[in-house]
């Protein structure tokens, strides 16, 4: 580590101390970040650790759909994030106004439907769903929408294919998508799989099916450590996910070789708006207090659904 980096860090340790704060950071978090973390996750355990913290402060290392979820759970904590500007391709692809106005005609054309939600998603839009899901609780919360009930899914057209295969269930399916999993190359795939002819390949269920049909195991960030942790011999894995997530596997599996599997337009795969959180901003908004999620109205009604669908 250099100095400057141990400076950094050091004082960000101090910071936090000083301030009481636990900090959680998504797999999807540079290394460095998720190092100086006291929990690292999927949003589904991060959503959850976020009701079990004491301390005063929570400093959220993720997009802004995971601090104002933490927010939400634990309104009682001051929650901070190193960059509020920090969102999701996913959750702009479903402005709330828009949502409203297809439920309405959906309504009125005499549709009884479930809306079905992934977590990245504005606070707005959960506030117009039934339920939330993440890739980690998806397959039970549909068991639980009734059979003479449509589904609405939104954001994912992708993750919403995926869990029409292996529920069965037919959705209507918003067309929404991740900029990070959409641009897997599935050439590069084949030629990284023809090169590594013994290597398993593992997805998330955020890929496009023609990645997804090409791997032994589709499955969110906390399933894929489980996978590859019940393979007791050394093997390669060609991981399709955001690439920050080798970071993860390395550090609780290291007996596997991981390789990212290349996007189009990127040799590695990082989230853009994850990569805004940074060792500096951390320290300063530890040190200044801000940014911070701050409640705002349609959390009262996103409370409700989150509470359902993620800690019943
Ligand atoms: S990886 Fe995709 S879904 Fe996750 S925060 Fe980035 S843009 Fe959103």
């Amino acid at each position: 580590m250099t100095a400057v980096l141990t400076d950094i860090v050091d004082e960000i340790k101090h910071l936090k101390a000083r301030e009481n704060a636990t900090l959680l950071a998504h797999y999807y978090q540079d290394g460095e970040i998720q190092e100086l973390a006291d929990f690292n996750g999927d949003s589904l355990s991060l959503a959850r650790a976020a009701t079990q913290v004491k301390t005063g402060t929570i400093v959220f290392c993720g997009v802004h759909f995971m601090a104002e979820t933490a927010k939400i759970l634990n309104p009682s904590k001051r929650v901070l994030m190193p960059d509020l500007d920090a969102g999701c391709s996913l959750a702009d692809s479903c402005p709330a106004p828009k949502l409203a106005r297809y439920q309405e005609m959906l309504r009125l054309n005499g549709r009884k439907f479930h809306t079905v939600t992934y977590i990245n998603s504005t606070a707005a839009v959960k506030a117009l769903s039934d339920w939330v899901v993440t890739s980690g609780n998806a397959q039970d919360i549909i068991k639980r929408v009734p059979e003479e009930y449509e589904i609405l899914f939104v954001p994912d057209r992708h993750l919403g294919q995926y869990l029409q295969e292996v529920t069965g269930r037919t959705m209507i399916l918003w067309n929404g998508s991740c900029m990070v999993h959409e641009i897997f190359s599935v050439g590069d795939l084949l030629a990284l799989k023809r090169k590594l002819p013994r290597a398993l390949t593992i997805a998330h269920p955020e890929c496009p099916a023609n990645i997804r049909e090409h791997s032994e195991f589709v499955g969110g960030t906390e399933a894929m450590v489980r996978y590859v942790d019940k393979i007791a011999e050394p093997t390669d894995f060609l991981v399709a996910t955001e690439a920050n997530m080798l970071w993860q596997l390395e550090h609780k599996v290291p007996r596997h070789r991981y390789h990212p599997v290349p996007g189009i337009t990127c040799a590695c795969n990082k989230c853009p708006h994850m990569g805004r959180n940074t060792l500096e901003k951390l320290r300063d908004c530890l040190a200044t207090g801000r940014p911070e999620v701050v409640w705002q109205p349609e959390f009262d009604r996103a409370k409700e659904v989150l509470q359902r669908s993620l800690l019943r």
